[in-house]
């Protein structure tokens, strides 16, 4: 049987990991990409064969090229790419600087695009699966969010325009929007009032784990998922699905 070659951005911490994990479990082999050599080290270390690392700043459209043609060199193929690298910056609109706003949109907006673009030819080949990585703050505004929340609403339509485009050569796009997890990303930014916030509004009255969000993520690169693209797929306990009240309700 052919094994099957994920390409997994920002994969040295976080839900990148736990994605990997779930491929590598699977059978999968997985070119594990971040632009953090030290976490990429020590997280790679924990796999053997079925994986090999590679550094790259996926805003980096020459870096990009470069890492795409060292993951087809080594691995041969590619039948599924994860844009799963991501930062958040929350600010208030008017104290998020152009920098801030550049920071986050070069990685989360422009890094799909780049990455996506570059693979393209490789999954082609294969008819792979590209899963995009959004959030349910860009599914809802919400505050503080105007960059980071902007950038994934891009991204939601961003993953429209691959199905549409990408379909007839058998590339399926799809776009997961997670809600929070306690990962570095998430507590850098969520005070304990916006954890308490979070708690209030979801149905499932807690946080996702990195496992449960990557399960979506591996099951839409998944030949189970063989007739779904152009879907986003909020992975949120309910989030997106309810509206004010739930606190009230739960007390009644
Ligand atoms: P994380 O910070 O734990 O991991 C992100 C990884 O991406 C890191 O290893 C980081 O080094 C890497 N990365 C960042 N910028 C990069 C770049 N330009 N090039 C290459 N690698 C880069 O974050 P996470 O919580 O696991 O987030 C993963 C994705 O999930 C992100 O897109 C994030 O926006 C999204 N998300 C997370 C949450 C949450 O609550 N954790 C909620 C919704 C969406």
């Amino acid at each position: 049987m052919t094994e099957k070659v994920a390409l997994v951005t920002g994969a040295a911490r976080g839900i990148g990991l736990a994605t990997t994990r779930l491929f590598v479990d699977a059978g999968w082999k997985v070119a594990m990409v971040d632009r953090d050599l030290d976490e990429l080290d020590i997280a790679a270390a924990e796999f053997d064969e079925a994986t090999a690392d590679f550094a790259c700043d996926v805003s980096d459209p020459k870096a990009v090229d470069r890492m795409v043609v060292a993951v087809t060199d080594r691995f041969g193929r590619i039948d599924a790419l994860v844009n799963n690298a991501g930062v958040a910056d929350f600010a208030p609109i008017e104290k998020t600087d152009f920098a801030m706003w550049r920071r986050v949109m070069e990685t989360n907006l422009d890094g799909v695009f780049l990455v996506s673009q570059a693979t393209v030819p490789a999954l082609k080949k294969t008819g792979g699966a590209i899963v995009n990585i959004a959030s349910i703050s860009g599914l809802r505004a919400s505050t503080l969010r105007v960059a980071y929340g902007t950038s994934k609403a891009a991204v939601i339509q961003l993953t429209k325009q691959q199905a549409a485009e990408l379909g007839e050569d058998g590339i399926r796009a799809n776009c997961v929007c997670p809600g929070p997890v306690r990962t570095k990303l998430a507590m850098a930014v969520h005070s304990q009032a916006i954890i308490d916030a979070y708690h209030d509004a979801i149905p499932l009255n807690r946080y996702g784990t990195e496992t449960e969000i990557a399960e979506v993520i591996v099951f839409l690169c998944s030949d189970k998922a063989s007739y779904v693209t152009g879907q986003i797929i909020a992975a949120d306990g309910g989030f997106e699905s309810t509206g004010v009240g739930l606190p009230a309700l739960r007390q009644g």
